[in-house]
């Protein structure tokens, strides 16, 4: 799809993958929502690109809504909306829950799964009420999943069922929106550099970018918004969940 002209929302665009991810789509002319609970991160990265940053807590619907409509508001309805916000675990420590503590499963699942799914709804209802673009296309939905889907590790239940409901929902909702020419898919990174690893010690980072086969580093934020940037570009892309992980395939 083209983007230049487009609306766009990126959800945690004020760190990580969702910023780089922002500042990719503004580059290639979109006009870019970043929707973040810190909105002041949001807010720098928006005053570097050019964007709109607008506060949001994606678990709750209310405060989507508000915020997709403020967005339509600036820039009219996207077409546009990569789902980046998300949380490791309910606490500060990395990729570490109680697998058995109900809260914090709670509040994973709500944030990341939940979140994602809010946003697309939403973001898939205004597109909906657009004319199609050149080709048929109304719209594309990529959401971030997790190597975590397939292979999480002790402690982090709560993350990698969230995530592999994300895995779950991409198909569904591919072929829900197919007629309407609304494509969705997904991203499955391994690790990469972001805030969200902050709290790891630098060793474990490292020995975890040496555990990857190729390139035996940890992901840059920019490889990410690479593929995003690809998914919105390639029609034929839809329904798919693509790892974006060097080949890591992690040991319990
Ligand atoms: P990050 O912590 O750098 O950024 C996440 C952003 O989401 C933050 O700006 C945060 O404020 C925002 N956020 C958190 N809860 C929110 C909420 N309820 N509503 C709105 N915004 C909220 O993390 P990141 O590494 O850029 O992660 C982005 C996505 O990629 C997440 O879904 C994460 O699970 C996923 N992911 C990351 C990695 C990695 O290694 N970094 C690997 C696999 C998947």
């Amino acid at each position: 799809m083209k983007v230049n002209g487009v609306a766009a929302i990126v959800t945690g665009g004020g760190s990580g993958l969702g910023a780089a991810t922002g500042r990719a789509l503004a580059a290639a002319g979109a006009k870019v929502a970043l929707l973040d609970l810190n909105e002041g991160a949001a807010a720098e990265v928006a005053g570097e690109i050019g964007g709109l940053a607008l506060p949001c807590d994606v678990s709750d619907a209310g405060s989507a809504e508000a915020a997709v409509a403020r967005a339509a508001e600036a820039h009219g309805p996207a077409r546009i909306l990569v789902n980046c916000a998300g949380v490791a675990t309910a606490g500060r420590i990395v990729g570490r829950n109680g697998p058995l503590d109900l809260a914090a499963y709670s509040k994973v699942i709500q944030v990341n799964l939940i979140g994602s799914f809010n946003l697309m709804r939403l973001v898939a209802a205004g597109a909906l009420a657009l004319d199609p673009l050149e080709g048929g296309e109304r719209g594309v939905i990529i959401s971030t999943a997790s190597v975590a889907a397939y292979e999480g590790q002790v402690g982090q239940a709560a993350y990698a069922s969230s995530k592999a409901g994300i895995v779950g929902l991409t198909l569904p909702a591919a072929r829900e929106f197919a007629p309407a020419g609304i494509r969705v898919c997904a991203i499955a990174p391994g690790i990469f550099e972001t805030p969200m690893l902050r709290g790891l010690p630098q060793e474990v980072q490292d020995s975890l970018g040496a555990a990857v086969p190729f390139p035996s580093r940890l992901g840059k934020p920019e490889e990410y918004a690479r593929l995003a940037m690809a998914i919105i570009d390639n029609p034929m892309l839809n329904g798919e969940v693509i790892r974006l992980d060097g080949a890591l395939r992690m040991q319990a």
